[in-house]
């Protein structure tokens, strides 16, 4: 079975965000790691391969740091990896999945994994679109896969339970929190990873130009939440430190 991980690195889920003087997210100094929806997809994807054998690649879009990200999966046991600079500053949902999908069709593919959203811009778009352009069918918030010759069963989260579908493939499947507990990188795994295939390609590669990937969506500004004001502290004894609380709620809160 040939597996295809869509793979993004992200911001450290405890990293602070701040903007720069153009009011844009500064990604200097910030700690990088793997979205962790993607490390459920990787986890997913090597147990498949362990059951049902076959190779797994990893797919990501993005510059030169992601290359760390890529050689932990594939310390992981992923087999190889493919990672495609954009080679435009603005990118949108749309850049990220024309490329994605672009370099998956020119890949041997059964079965495609991804997280349901990346944990910064969140917008739970790439992989369903990935699907679309591939013409393939694409099950969101998956937290159990069983693969049954060429179809996949899955078990995803619906509001208050759960459904489970079948779906023929090839197909995209993203990955929810439940799927399974990603395993950390041994040390075998890391020394292995140094020799694995990391191939870095352009758009030019793809047979792609930068129009044919011009974003369609343009950021217009970013703002971080206002700094929460501080609270207040009423001292004293009982009757006047209660007519003073009730006294603010209704003159300075103006809740009653
Ligand atoms: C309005 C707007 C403007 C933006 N402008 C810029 C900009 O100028 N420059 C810029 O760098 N970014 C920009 N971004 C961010 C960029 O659009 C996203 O990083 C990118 O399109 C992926 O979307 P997402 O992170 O929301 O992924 P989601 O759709 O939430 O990701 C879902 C899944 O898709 C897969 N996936 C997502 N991204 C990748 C990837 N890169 N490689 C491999 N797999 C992936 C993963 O499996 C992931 O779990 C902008 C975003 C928005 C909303």
């Amino acid at each position: 079975m040939k597996i295809v991980v869509l793979m993004k690195q992200t911001f450290d889920t405890e990293a602070k965000v701040t903007l720069d003087k153009e009011g844009k997210i500064n990604r200097q100094g910030v700690n990088l790691i793997i979205n962790p929806y993607d490390e459920f997809a990787v986890e997913e994807a090597l147990r498949i391969k362990e059951k049902h054998g076959g190779e797994v690649s990893l797919v990501s879009v993005g510059g030169d740091s992601v290359q760390e990200a890529l050689r932990q999966a594939l310390a992981m046991g992923a087999d190889r990896a493919v990672l495609i600079n954009p080679e435009v500053e603005e990118i949108d949902e749309y850049t990220t999945a024309t490329i994605l999908a672009k370099a998956v069709a020119g890949m041997e593919y059964d079965l495609i994994l991804g997280g349901w959203r990346a944990i910064d811009d969140g917008s739970a778009q790439v992989a369903g679109r990935v699907a679309e352009i591939l013409n393939i069918p694409v099950v969101n918030q998956v937290t159990k896969i069983e693969i049954e010759g060429d179809k996949a069963v899955a078990t995803r989260d619906i509001e208050g339970g759960n459904e489970v579908v079948e779906v023929p493939l090839p197909a995209v499947l993203t990955a929810q929190k439940g799927l399974n507990e990603p395993r950390y990188p041994t040390m075998k795994g890391i020394m292995q990873a140094k020799k694995k295939p990391m191939e870095k390609k352009g758009l030019a590669d793809l047979g792609l130009d930068a129009g044919q990937v011009a974003a369609k969506v343009k950021a217009l500004s970013f703002f971080l939440p206002s700094p929460r004001a501080a609270g207040k502290i009423f001292e004293g004894e009982v009757p006047e430190v209660v007519a003073a609380l009730v006294k603010a709620l209704r003159e300075e809160a103006k809740v009653i």
